[in-house]
């Protein structure tokens, strides 16, 4: 049975609406599937009525219903590389966790702007307002919206889609800012906070596979973070057999998931096409059980 555990969606940078991203894992026929829309929790609510909707029609049947799993996918930064924790099983709604991402949403748009006014002053004619106007969401504003409207602002030459983005928007590139308003060890308590189980995200994108990287997972774990996202579109088979191995060594749990965002993600990528083993659903929910445990019923 396949389950995908990292998916975007309209609340934040994915084609796909909660309640149709779920129906879709529903069609698939998939275990579960998780919700990690970057820095925001607002298309959960939608998600989880959408899989409550489901089971409501199953029941009775043989079929299972596709279980929703309430998580989020966190941006930072380190010095050195970008460092996205996924949090999964996250109580939904939990007041501290919102405060805390109206405050980062707002240091987004703040961040955003600057890039914009970066892009002005290397020559590029790009108003901020035709940015927040073009972008299909608030609740998420960056690099992604930015670029989209430079396209429909025909900014960007035909064909050179790829070039351009790492040319202005990679990290040191011309017109970047890095995420400064969070680092990767409060990423992970906050979700822990939140009842979450932090988890590594693709990790064989931090400094593709370096010992270093390894260096950052282990002082992570360290840190409070309890799994490793061993299965991912981009990881080869010698990256995925390294950090089966990693996770092992360091006691995390091994999941994965596609990094799904519909026709607005990587082409050819279905949801459910990197499962991590059915085992992996069992040890995440036994963690946030035992965090709720510690941090007690609430
Ligand atoms: P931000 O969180 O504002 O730094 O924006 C990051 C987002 O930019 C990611 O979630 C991706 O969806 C998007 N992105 C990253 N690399 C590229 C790329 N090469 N082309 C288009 N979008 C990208
Ligand atoms: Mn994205
Ligand atoms: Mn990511
Ligand atoms: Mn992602």
């Amino acid at each position: 049975m396949r389950i995908d555990l990292h998916t975007h969606t309209t609340a934040s940078d994915g084609s796909d609406t909660p309640a149709g991203l779920v129906r879709k894992a529903e069609r698939l026929g998939l275990l579960a599937v998780a919700i990690t829309d970057h820095d925001t929790v607002d298309g959960l609510e939608e998600a989880l009525a959408a899989g409550e909707a489901a089971s409501a029609a199953q029941a009775g049947q043989a079929a299972v219903p596709v279980a929703v799993i309430p998580g989020i996918e966190l941006t930072t930064d380190t010095a050195t590389c970008e460092v996205h924790v996924l949090g999964l099983y996250l109580r939904h709604p939990h007041p501290p966790l919102l405060a805390r991402l109206d405050a980062i949403r707002e240091e987004r748009i703040a961040r955003a702007r600057a890039m914009v006014q970066k892009l002005q002053q290397l020559g590029v004619p790009l108003e901020w307002e035709t940015v927040w106007e073009t972008a299909s969401t608030r609740g998420f504003i960056g690099r992604s919206q930015i670029f989209r409207a430079m396209k429909e602002q025909r900014l960007i030459p035909p064909g050179r889609g790829r070039e351009a983005f790492d040319y202005y928007f990679s990290k040191g590139g011309a017109a970047y800012v890095p995420h400064s308003y969070l680092d990767p060890e409060e990423a992970i308590e906050l979700i822990l906070g939140a009842g979450g189980v932090p988890v590594l995200a693709h990790p064989g994108r931090l400094v593709a596979g370096t010992a270093s990287g390894d260096d950052l997972v282990k002082e992570l774990t360290e840190k409070g973070l309890m799994g490793l996202e061993v299965y991912y579109p981009t990881h080869s088979a010698g990256e995925t057999a390294h950090f089966l191995q990693l996770a092992e060594r360091l006691g995390l749990i091994p999941t994965g998931g596609t990094d799904y965002h519909g026709r607005f993600g990587a082409a050819g990528v279905a949801l459910g096409s990197y499962s991590p083993p059915a085992s992996t659903l069992p040890r995440l929910r036994e963690a946030a059980a035992s965090l709720r445990r510690i941090h007690g019923g609430e």
